[in-house]
């Protein structure tokens, strides 16, 4: 039997993380990287940080995979350098690299959503796990044809900033220090109340997917010319139980363009964010 790929999704025991594994599954057969590498078959580990409900997801899935697609449960808590550096190091003893990485996992604030703890809480998961997903992983990807997709969102488009000058330093944070700094601007700047003045959002939320799209850009940046493939995506307005009843999306559709990053031809394109609807100007 042929070559196998390796593909993670982290917080995939529910949600858009699940439709992206079932998606992933569905569509590797035949597909460009599929062909392009020469790979006969896709591993996918199902990660979530719930071993219940990670094995549970699992189970619900198994029976449709094609047979050239096996997916497998891994423990992965994002908010734990422990729990991430435990599974880096498994897939470097058990496969030695990656070849894709979906990096799903997030919170949005139910309640207040605007905050000193909740943005606090916002950033770390959303944005600084992220970061240290990416590190992790980053040495493992396939140096030829590896993929790391960041689920972002179009809530953290630069136009909610009030201050155009911090927006277009979003925009030239090409390095992961620099991106670092306005994460931490902004949490120093809600700390002393200043936060409007100095031109953020009012959103947790927001401001942690505005620092994962600049961290998707610099990674790419500093990754140039490596052969990976490091983009941003935002999923689209999807039914889940971040997002509520409202929502128009299946989950199925709204994993349509992070597989879409992940397994199709796309020309070399890295350091970019798309949406549902194709690349979007952030
Ligand atoms: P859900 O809340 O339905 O699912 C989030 C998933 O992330 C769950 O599996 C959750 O696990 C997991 N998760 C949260 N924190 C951690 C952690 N520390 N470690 C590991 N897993 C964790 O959200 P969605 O499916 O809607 O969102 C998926 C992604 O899409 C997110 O990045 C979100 O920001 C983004 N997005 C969603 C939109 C929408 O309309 N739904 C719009 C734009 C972007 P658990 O079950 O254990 O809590």
């Amino acid at each position: 039997s042929g070559k196998q790929l390796v593909a993670i999704v982290t917080g995939a025991n529910k949600g858009i993380g699940k439709g992206i594994v079932e998606r992933l599954a569905a569509k590797f057969d035949g597909s460009y990287l599929a062909q392009s590498t020469g790979a006969s078959s896709l591993l996918i580990y199902l990660t979530a940080r719930d071993e219940s409900r990670g094995l549970a997801a699992l189970s619900s899935l198994r029976a449709s995979a094609a047979s050239s697609v096996s997916i497998e449960f891994a423990q992965l808590d994002i908010d734990s350098k422990q729990s991430i550096d435990a599974l880096a190091e498994s897939m470097k003893s058990r496969h030695g690299q990656i070849d894709v990485l979906i990096n799903n996992a997030a919170i949005a604030s139910k309640g207040p959503n605007f905050d000193e703890h909740v943005v606090e809480t916002t950033l770390k998961t959303n944005y600084y796990a992220t970061k240290e997903m990416c590190l992790a992983f980053l040495p493992l990807l396939n140096r030829e044809h590896g993929r790391l997709i960041n689920v972002s969102s179009t809530g953290g488009v630069l136009t909610r900033l009030s201050s155009p000058a911090l927006a277009s330093q979003f925009r030239s944070a090409l390095t992961i220090p620099a991106v670092d700094t306005l994460m931490q601007q902004f949490r120093d700047d809600v700390r002393s109340n200043t936060w409007k003045e100095k031109g953020w959002y009012a959103s947790g939320y927001a401001v942690s997917k505005m620092g994962v799209t600049a961290l998707t850009r610099a990674l790419a940046n500093e990754n140039k010319d490596k052969g990976l493939l490091i983009n941003a995506v935002c999923p689209g307005w999807v039914k889940t139980d971040m997002a509520g009843d409202k929502a128009p999306k299946t989950v199925e559709q709204g994993a349509v363009t992070p597989v879409m990053l992940a397994l199709d031809d796309i020309k070399g394109k890295t350091g970019t964010f798309w949406n549902d609807s194709g690349e979007y100007n952030w």
